[in-house]
């Protein structure tokens, strides 16, 4: 008939955060109401763009979890497409009063148009999909039409994690260590060991490229335990040769705990290097503490009796609530090095670290501020009694050859 065709793929943003903080059934009720306001609305007078439309050829569907597509099957004209979402977008933008709850939440949407961006529903729904995944990486909330460029920016994902699995066997991944100081006198107390990808084509990619693609693909497991027995081996290596450390710390990502046997898999390590296992500190994401799992708590438990340290790193940029710190076996949180740049003129930044202080304090836990860059920061932390500092002004990550000089001395 010569008509425009769209296909708008909606996805809630932190779906999975209800579900985590308010539980399964507020999240399936939360589902349920969602549902009903587009059913409601799409067929109400009130909507935006409802002259240009056949009311009776917009279909709505739901395809699984959090995910609806809208299809609107007569446009005359693309632009209405644009005031479709974004009325989608401040309808569901309205609190949800789910129970004695209030639930507010946003949401994705991804659009593919025929014939332009495919001519059969398969091609027409991955398109809206990859537009989808698009929007979410803007920042959410937010809108966006199919591009082909979209779907090269898909392929070269692929390529990367494709790369990624050939880089374990061809051994192409390195361990830097930064140092971890005491405030009061800098006393080397621990290195943490920071993952560094050497490609040989693009050079030294940094974790924040791929970690998320590793953690995606599940290739976290098999790189995770690669960086966990490595960095365990440079400890019981220095210690060989007289640089001693008393603690490495490593860094495990929330998909790496959750796999099919993370206990396992450290307890493994710890026996084959040989080092103490209260020399290794696992860092783990505020996600973690989220997750009330409860043989997952026993598990590290297990691992805390047998003397590994836990901590939490980026401490303050997540969600955690106090009383999942109190659940879980931690001993010390890392604050983030967001707090500590504005430090110590932003009144807010002063005033969050200050409180995280206290409250480690009072919990009994250990802090340790990471991203100092200057005195005048790490003379505040030292003033609010920070335990531990790391960063720039005492050394940046480094290759083991090069700390082991540092570790030799014993301060900076
Ligand atoms: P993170 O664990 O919070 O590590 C701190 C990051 O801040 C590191 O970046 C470090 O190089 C950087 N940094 C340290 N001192 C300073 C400073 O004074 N100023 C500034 N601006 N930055 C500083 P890097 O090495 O790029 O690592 C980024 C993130 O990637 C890490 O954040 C961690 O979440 C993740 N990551 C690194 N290695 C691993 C790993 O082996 N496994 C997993 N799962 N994640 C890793
Ligand atoms: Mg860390
Ligand atoms: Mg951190």
């Amino acid at each position: 008939q010569g008509r425009v065709v769209a296909l708008l793929f909606l996805d809630l943003d932190g779906f999975k955060r209800v579900n985590d903080t308010l539980g399964h059934s507020v999240g399936d009720q939360l589902l349920q109401a969602v549902a009903d306001r587009l059913k409601e609305r799409l067929r109400g007078d009130d909507f935006v763009a409802r002259p240009a439309l056949d009311e009776s050829g917009m279909h709505l569907a739901r395809l699984g979890g959090d995910e609806f597509t809208v299809v609107l099957p007569h446009l005359e004209d693309a632009q209405v497409v644009g005031l479709i979402a974004d009325r989608l977008q401040a309808m569901l933008a309205q609190p949800f009063h789910i129970g004695s709850q209030e639930v507010t939440v946003t949401s994705s949407i991804g659009i593919a148009l025929f014939p332009g961006d495919g001519d059969d529903a398969s091609t027409l729904l991955k398109h809206a999909d990859t537009a989808m995944y698009h929007a979410k990486s803007l920042g959410r909330n937010n809108w966006q039409l199919y591009d082909r460029s979209l779907t090269t920016a898909a392929i070269r994902r692929l390529a990367l994690e494709n790369d990624l699995r050939k880089a374990i066997e061809r051994d192409e991944f390195r361990l830097f260590y930064q140092p971890q100081v005491l405030a009061a006198d800098g006393t080397i107390v621990g290195v943490e060991a920071l993952i560094r990808w050497q490609h040989p084509e693009h050079g030294l990619v940094s974790p924040g490229d791929f970690i998320p693609v590793a953690e995606e693909s599940g290739l976290i497991v098999p790189l995770g335990e690669w960086v966990m027995r490595t960095a365990c081996r440079q400890l019981v290596d220095w210690q060989e040769r007289g640089a001693l450390v008393p603690r490495v710390a490593v860094n495990i990502s929330a998909t790496q705990v959750r796999g099919a046997d993370f206990i396992g898999a450290v307890s493994s390590v710890i026996d084959e290097t040989g080092i103490g296992a209260d020399q290794l500190e696992l860092e783990l994401t505020e996600s973690i503490l989220m997750d009330p799992d409860l043989r997952r708590i026993e598990g590290l438990s297990r691992l805390r009796a047998r003397g590994v340290h836990f901590s939490i790193d980026d401490f303050g940029t997540g969600y955690s609530s106090l009383s999942y710190v109190k659940r879980f076996p931690i001993s010390m949180l890392k604050i983030d090095q967001s707090f500590v740049r504005g430090l110590p003129d932003s009144a807010n930044d002063a005033g969050i670290t200050t409180a995280i202080i206290a409250m480690a304090r009072s919990l009994g836990l250990e802090v340790i501020a990471e991203g100092v860059e200057n005195a005048r920061q790490a003379d505040f932390l030292r003033r609010a009694q920070c335990d531990k500092l790391q960063g720039y002004l005492f050394s940046r990550p480094l290759p083991a050859a090069e700390v082991e000089q540092l570790l030799l001395q014993g301060r900076i």
